[in-house]
């Protein structure tokens, strides 16, 4: 036996990390052709200047292991790494400490890199691209000019979302719960001329490309579903006689036209000024709507929210029942949803309903449910189930299932509307009043007007001479050296546009350019990113649902009908980590681990003492790793005693001598059962099953070392398995054993281990056979086969057949018992 130094991940570690970069071993060849390739990528990270924690380290390690998993299967395989390196923070620490955010960043990058490597994360370095990078943003001033030039890209004046702290507007997708996603602002709207990209366009097939793509969580395809918020209704005409005019409302339930006592148009609807002119109480109107318009969307939309609501003493026409109803404003009603304007059904709708309780309104139902007539006057809630219609008119009797297409072939044939579909998605606010982003490559000229840049003049570099500090509004406008510039189209003096661009579109394409990030002349070659493309695997956090994973959806089917790219979906399987909990000192209580709770684990002092390798393993094995976890240090250590034991009995093993075949033994038997389930396990994201597989199979691996019952061989060859089926876990310590044990390649290129379908023997079972209860014969099967199956195999048994006589048989199988018995089949069975 050699003599064993004990487990020393701090000599091992850095040895192997080394050997990967200098050896350049997750390079790989985009411009060759790649049959079976897989493409793994890590949703890029924003290199915020924090260290990463190990609550980061969950996710980056899982992409890891996934990475080296299929590079052993003998896939091509690409891991890319980028940066999503504009965005506030950057801007905000040279507001503070007058570092340029390029600088800042570029140290960031430095610093996250080395984290990378220190846990032993591979990635092809080759393909490393920084959205902040001119070569980089050129494409998205690329991008946006053709979109521009389709009617994809435009600008308008709207009412948005505005953070007093962020001091920059907002798309919809970041505003939560009428709060800034990022720094926690109250979000107030403004009415601004903004850039818009017409998102709304494409939510048919944004909607539509959810069905097909299986390997997505439910989860997220639902809520990009709610997101879209498509519904199916009407457009109906309520005349307004007093105004000569017509309120066009939308609804989703035509159904109940009947029922409808009033109209509410959104505050802001264009006809709300006339309205005002012909109401008795025109300025308490206008105060109304001042009020109405500071409340974020958010706070109008919420379910809680208070209904405000304004009697504006003006009349309007059902059109179905041909009565006078009143004409009231309504804060919940919004301006870019439907038409800006609906008709109101209490009986039938909850919001209206509290609406009709609040400021006595008549309530009129229009369905009899199957526990009886709906009496207005002792109702506690809108009635939103089924029933049949009843008091309108033809449609009357109509059952619910039938209502609403009945309803509409009416609305359409009487001219009183007609059918239409809505998204509740709006079009994607895409302009920052920010420095640190992509400038916007359009300028404003005196004689032309809104001028797109010249595309031979992209990219329009983001200027170094920028003063940050004591800057009101957007440092941007204040540098003339970039805001002056020549009109491209007449060559007069000319302003550019300040506003940069949502960090969102950096990170709508990088995907693409990955494949192919070094390409001057075009955005990326074609060929090669149908080639490497759709993304095999992508991995990244739940809180990019709407944002990111829909921008890309989106990004996506924009570049294929430019003919760039030949696929709508960019991410063809798509995996959620969970986060990771540690109890916060602060609250006492077990929180997401997080810098600002104060709850972190530095894999810095962690990597010190036990090695990257026992983190990995702690952080694949604390659970399934979709789920929440929480952060244990015993379990740290336990992990570590597990790689201590591979090490000792790495260690044992080398020194044992090599002679004979493995054969067929029970150790054998059980490194193939391990590759099988590990293997199955692996596929499906089951890390912290893989991880338990493999503490068993150390054991049994270790015992029978002890009780000396195999040869050097079987040993040698389960030393072996062990090792490469940890590789993807624990890189290090299984690279160094495996050169130890004579091998000369990378265990990271060896080929994955292959279950032996013949020696999986607990996967057969054997069947017993009678012939009218007496035994006859026995065989070996599959135990996934199915009875019928069995049933045929035993039946073309001589040993069967003989005692059945060769008639027709019936078969009884006892499956617990394993125990087939045959009895000739009489001539009155069916
Ligand atoms: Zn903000
Ligand atoms: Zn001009």
């Amino acid at each position: 036996m050699t003599e064993r130094n004990g487990y020393a991940p701090g000599e091992i570690e850095p040895k192997w990390q080394d050997r990967w970069a200098n050896e350049n071993v997750a390079f790989v060849d985009t411009a060759a052709a790649a049959a079976e390739k897989f493409y793994m990528l890590m949703m890029f990270p924003y290199p915020s200047g924090d260290r990463l924690h190990v609550g980061h380290g969950r996710n980056y390690i899982l992409g890891d292991a996934v990475y080296r998993y299929f590079r052993m299967r003998g896939r091509p395989a690409l891991n890319p790494m980028g940066w999503d390196a504009f965005g506030l923070p950057a801007e905000n620490a040279a507001i503070k400490s007058g570092i340029h955010p390029r600088e800042y960043t570029k140290r960031n990058i430095a610093e996250m890199k080395k984290q990378f490597r220190s846990w032993g994360i591979l990635y092809d370095w080759s393909k490393e691209l920084a959205s902040c990078e001119p070569s980089y943003y050129r494409w998205n001033q690329w991008i946006f000019l053709k979109m521009w030039e389709r009617g994809l890209a435009y600008r308008k004046k709207a009412p948005v979302n505005w953070c007093p702290g962020c001091r920059t507007v907002l798309a919809n997708e970041q505003v939560i719960d009428g709060r800034c996603e990022r720094s926690g602002d109250e979000v107030e709207t403004r009415d601004l001329e903004q850039w818009f990209f017409k998102i709304t366009a494409y939510a048919e097939r944004l909607l539509e490309g959810l069905d097909r793509l299986e390997h997505w969580p439910e989860k997220v395809k639902t809520m990009q579903r709610n997101w879209i918020g498509k519904s199916t209704g009407a457009r109906i005409f309520f005349e307004i006689p007093d105004l000569a005019e017509t309120l066009t409302v939308f609804t989703t339930r035509p159904d109940t036209l009947y029922g409808a006592t009033f109209v509410a148009p959104a505050p802001e609807h264009p006809l709300v000024a006339r309205i005002a002119g012909r109401s008795a109480r025109t300025a308490e109107l206008e105060q109304f709507v001042g009020r109405v318009r500071r409340e974020s969307r958010m706070e109008r939309e919420a379910e809680s929210a208070d209904k405000e609501g304004f009697d504006t003493g003006v009349f309007s026409i059902n059109p179905a029942t041909r009565e006078k109803i009143p004409v009231w404003l309504a804060n919940f009603v919004l301006p870019d949803y439907g038409e800006g304007a609906i008709m109101s059904v209490p009986a039938h709708d909850q919001r209206d309903f509290e609406f009709a309780r609040k400021f006595h309104l008549p309530i009129r139902p229009v369905y009899l449910p199957d526990s009886g007539p709906l009496d207005p006057a002792t109702m506690a809630a809108a009635w939103v189930q089924d029933g049949v219609v009843i008091d309108s008119e033809d449609w009357s009797q109509t059952p619910a299932s039938k209502a609403i297409e009945r309803a509409v072939s009416t609305i359409e044939e009487k001219g009183w509307g007609a059918r239409q579909t809505t998204y509740r998605l709006r079009d994607w606010l895409i302009s920052r009043q920010r420095y640190w982003g992509t400038p916007i490559p359009a300028l404003y000229c005196g004689a032309c007007g809104l001028v797109p840049e010249r595309e031979e003049n992209l990219p329009i570099i983001l200027p170094n001479d920028i003063e940050f500090r004591n800057v009101d509004g957007n440092p941007l406008a204040r540098s003339e050296s970039f805001v002056d510039a020549p009109c491209p189209r007449c060559g007069a003096p000319a302003r550019r546009e300040t506003d940069t661009m949502d960090t969102f579109v950096d990170s709508s394409w990088y995907y693409l350019r990955f494949v192919d990030p070094r390409n001057e002349e075009r955005i990326f070659d074609s060929a090669r990113v149908n080639r490497w493309l759709p993304v095999d695997q992508y991995v990244g956090g739940i809180e990019h649902a709407i944002l990111h994973l829909l921008y890309a959806r989106f990004f996506c089917r924009v570049l294929r009908d430019f003919g760039l790219v030949g696929f709508e979906e960019p991410f063809s399987r798509l995996f959620n980590q969970g986060m990771i909990t540690r109890l916060n000192p602060a609250t006492g209580k077990i929180e997401k681990m997080s810098k600002s709770r104060g709850n972190t684990v530095s894999p810095d002092d962690l990597i010190a003492q036990y090695g990257a390798d026992t983190e990995r393993v702690y952080t694949l094995f604390m659970g399934p790793p979709e789920k929440e976890c929480e952060w244990s240090q015993d379990g740290v250590a336990g992990a570590h005693r597990f790689l201590a034991r591979v090490d000792e009995l790495c260690s044992r093993v080398a020194g044992l001598p090599v002679a004979g075949e493995a054969g067929d033994t029970p150790l054998v038997r059980a490194a193939h059962r391990t590759i099988r389930r590990v293997t199955d396990d692996i596929e499906r994201f089951h890390f912290n099953v893989v991880v338990a597989a493999l503490m068993e199979f150390q054991r049994t691996v270790t015992d029978s070392l002890v009780e000396e019952k195999e040869s050097g061989a079987t040993l040698h060859f389960a030393v072996r398995t062990l090792l490469a089926l940890l590789h993807p876990i624990a890189p290090h310590l299984t690279e160094e054993w495996w050169e130890r044990l004579g091998e000369k390649s990378f265990l990271l290129t060896s080929p994955w281990p292959q279950a032996d379908p013949t020696l999986l023997i607990e996967d057969s079972i054997e069947i017993r056979i009678q012939v009218r209860g007496k035994l006859r014969d026995k065989m070996m099967v599959d135990r996934r086969m199915d009875d019928r199956e069995i049933e045929k195999l035993a039946q073309e048994r001589e040993a069967v057949r003989k005692w059945l006589d060769g008639g027709p048989a019936r078969a009884y199988f006892n499956r617990p018992k394993q125990i087939l018995n045959f009895v000739p089949a009489s001539p009155g069975d069916p």
